[in-house]
Formats: structure tokens, sequence, C-alpha cells
């Protein structure tokens, strides 16, 4: 059984995160959604909401489960007994950033880090530029998928 772990602010989910998701699935038996707070980060979205979104987005796939956590990314990795560790590269940037923290985790614990560069239609999609455009009353309905609509009823 392959685990992989994708770790993330995820503040808000966004169209890159999702096709991240969508790309690696084919590679994994399941993928755990590792909802954390990065410490060099200030979340503004509640993070009950923010498990709550993106359940809704997945809750036709059994292979994905969301789970929140603040703790290391190595020792939820254990806990969850995933043996990879999912990220996602848009730019030198986030190479260089991810270089280091691969190296580390495996060190750590034989944990490795499986990478899947971003989809250049996404490439400049960040949850910080949707938060941006949301304060200024912006639209963002292009960038953060929906889930559909299940209960046509209500
Ligand atoms: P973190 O705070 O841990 O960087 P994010 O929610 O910003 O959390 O990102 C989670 C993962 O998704 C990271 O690996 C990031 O590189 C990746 N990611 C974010 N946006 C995109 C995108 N538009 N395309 C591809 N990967 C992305």
């Amino acid at each position: 059984m392959h685990i992989a772990l994708f770790p993330g602010s995820f503040d808000p989910f966004t169209v890159g995160h999702a096709d991240i998701i969508a790309r690696a699935l084919p590679l994994f038996d399941e993928i755990v959604i590792a909802v954390g707070t990065n410490i060099h980060k200030q979340g503004t979205d509640a993070m009950g909401q923010r498990v709550k979104h993106i359940e809704a987005l997945y809750h036709d796939e059994p292979r994905i489960r969301v789970i929140t956590y603040n703790d290391l990314t190595v020792d939820l990795a254990e806990r969850e007994k995933a043996q990879f560790i999912l990220r996602g590269i848009r730019s030198v940037k986030d190479f260089e950033y991810e270089r280091d923290i691969a190296a580390t985790n495996r060190q750590l614990a034989g944990v490795e880090t499986v990478f899947i560069f971003s989809d250049p239609r996404y490439a400049h999609v960040s949850s910080s530029l949707v938060r941006e455009l949301q304060a200024f009353g912006r639209d963002t309905s292009q960038l953060v998928p929906q889930p559909k609509n299940t209960n046509a009823t209500s």
C-alpha cells in the first residue's frame, strides 16, 4: 500500500493544489491531505472551514483523506504510515526551498518526497494571491475549485 502525504497550508485550497492531486492519484493507493499551520504564514481562513471545503471537493474519492496537523511533517508521515510526501513545484523559488526540506526529511526519517511540476496554466496561482484578491473583493471562482452540488433540492 503506497500512501502519500500532501501537507500544506491550503489557505485556501486552489486549482493548483487540485491539479497536483489529480495527477498524483494514479501513482499512489491513498493520498492524505494534511492541512497544517505554517509557522511562517498567518492563516486567515479558519482551519475547520478549510478542511470542510477540501472534504467536499473529494467527497466521491475514497482514496483521499483530509486531516489537520500541527507537528513535524515526518512525525505525521510516520503516524499516517505514509512512505511518501507529495509536493508541487511552481518555480525555482519553490525548488530551492523544497530541496532543503526534502533532504532533511529523508535524513530524519527516510521519507522520500515526490515532486510534480505545476501545470503552466496554474504556475502563477498561490493561496496568498487568492487571499489578496479576496481581501479586495475580487471574484476568485476561477482559482478556487468548488464542490459539485450533490444536493439539488436545497
Ligand atoms: P505550504 O505553506 O506548505 O507551502 P501551500 O498550501 O502553499 O502550503 O502549498 C502546498 C503544496 O502545494 C506545496 O508543495 C506547493 O508548492 C504546492 N502548490 C501550491 N500552489 C501550487 C500550484 N499553483 N501549482 C502546483 N503546486 C502548487
